[in-house]
């Protein structure tokens, strides 16, 4: 099987501490034919969800690891230089343009706190109310997103479940749909697509982001561009439940899926 995970991290992202080579080694062992290496470059503060100043990345870094990585593996692995971008609506359009100019092979457009509100992963869940309120803002945030050209696919549509269900509240994309089929038509009609993101299948939430109902959704109003990615943080989770990832892919209409170079798409059959 053609395997493919566009959507890992490594010592260059502030939450993950191995090297490109180590990433992209397990990778190569784990049989994956092309993978990205997707490092954050976060607007916000982790914390507070104001702005940073220092949010552009550690370039030199990430150039340095990729060139190594890329070197000792050119005979094992496709290896490629993305980002994870995240908060982009909340950037200055000087922000982006410093972001959009690197060159890259591909950019995950990802919003993991609200304006002004810290990260999901430290919000103190209360009450259910209170969970689709933050789904529903959420949601909206994207449309601030898709109106910016500086992605390719929106990240972990959904991924708000699996902090919400620690604490005892399961609460999908399930109450948002007509909202997230016009952001899914902005979506195809810019030329942009989404992840499948399958972290969700080995961290206790039970499904992938998005889920698959909203996947179909995805597929259903034309959706073509969707990439596949584990979001690992750690060599072990490198390639984790991608094949899963695939045959959520087929049951939800694709017959094919996404890989980016120098950010244009292309295509593979499932
Ligand atoms: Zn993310
Ligand atoms: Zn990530």
């Amino acid at each position: 099987m053609f395997l493919t995970d566009f959507h890992t991290h490594s010592s260059c992202s502030p939450d993950a501490s191995s090297s490109m080579l180590q990433m992209a080694l397990a990778g190569a062992e784990k049989g994956i034919s092309v993978m990205c290496i997707t490092d954050h470059v976060d607007i916000d503060d982790f914390m507070t969800g104001n702005a940073r100043s220092d949010c552009f990345g550690n370039w030199e870094e990430m150039r340095r690891q990729f060139g190594e990585a890329k070197e000792a593996l050119k005979d094992l692995i496709d290896l490629r230089l993305g980002i994870e971008f995240g908060e982009a609506n909340h950037a200055s359009a000087s922000h982006i343009e410093a972001v959009t100019s690197k060159k890259l092979d591909f950019i995950i457009g990802s919003i993991h706190n609200l304006r002004g509100y810290p990260d999901f992963f430290c919000i103190d869940y209360k009450s259910a109310s209170q969970c689709e309120n933050l789904v529903e803002k959420y949601v909206e945030e994207h449309f601030e997103l898709v109106r910016l050209d500086c992605f390719d696919v929106i990240g972990h549509l959904g991924y708000t479940r699996r902090y919400m269900k620690r604490a005892g509240y399961d609460i999908g994309l399930g109450g948002h749909t007509e909202r997230i089929k016009e952001l899914f038509r902005l979506i195809r009609d810019g030329g942009k697509g989404i992840e499948l993101n399958t972290s969700g299948l080995r961290d206790g939430t039970g499904s992938a982001f998005p889920e698959l109902g909203v996947l179909k959704l995805y597929r259903e109003l034309g959706g073509e561009i969707v990439t596949t990615g584990s979001d690992s943080h750690r060599p072990e989770d490198v390639g984790k439940n991608l094949e899963d990832g695939m045959e959520l892919l087929r049951e939800a209409g694709f017959r094919y899926f996404t890989v980016f170079k120098e950010r244009k798409p292309e295509f593979i059959k499932l």
